[in-house]
């Protein structure tokens, strides 16, 4: 069944990308003035406010954006995961942070009633969403329900980054205790999961 849905997001993977690279489009991205002057009264450290346009500098790092521990250390199991936030606007009920997962690594396995609506930007891996395994790559749409159990891991040799977007206000995640491990542990594929 897995490599079933593999061969169907390859299928749909190749469909995307010759859709969406129109002729052009790679050199407008980064055409863009080095920087627009901050609107006056907004916050940012050591400046007026935050960049409108903030030109990306490295693979899916950018200026003014500085990586984050993605939670406190000894908080929740996790490995090599760090955490950008992108776009945080109280005059929005959201906020869009990006995530990377280091090669091997994982984000915490964990639910919560808010919602994540995530886009793989880069590398690749697999997400586990309730008793669902699948393989994910780059421009791949995940949505997590409320209290659904999740976690992202990494490919050995590749980085997995994503776009999660989320409620500014949000309830804290619950983490597994041993009965949701054991019935999450039931399905083969979803234990070979956690195992690594
Ligand atoms: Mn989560």
């Amino acid at each position: 069944m897995i490599d079933e849905d593999r061969g169907a997001d390859a299928d749909a993977r190749t469909r995307v990308a010759a859709a969406a690279v129109a002729p052009g489009q790679a050199a407008e991205r980064h055409a863009p003035a080095d920087t627009v002057a901050p609107a006056p009264g907004m916050h940012g450290p050591g400046m007026h406010g935050p960049a409108l346009i903030r030109p990306e500098r490295g693979a899916c790092r950018w200026q003014d954006v500085v990586p984050m521990a993605y939670k406190d250390e000894g908080s929740a199991p996790f490995r090599d995961v760090s955490r950008q936030v992108l776009f945080d606007d109280a005059r929005m009920g959201c906020e869009l942070r990006y995530f990377e997962v280091a090669p091997g690594g994982h984000s915490t396995l964990e639910r919560h009633q808010h919602v994540h609506a995530v886009i793989i930007l880069r590398g690749a891996g697999r997400c586990l969403v309730g008793d669902v395994v699948a393989p994910v790559a780059a421009h791949d749409l995940v949505h997590i329900p409320p209290m659904t159990w999740h976690q992202f891991r990494a490919a050995p040799d590749q980085p997995l980054g994503f776009l999660c977007m989320v409620d500014r206000v949000r309830d804290r995640p619950q983490l597994p205790g041993p009965d949701d491990l054991a019935a999450l542990r039931a399905r083969p594929e979803v234990a070979a999961f956690l195992d690594g």
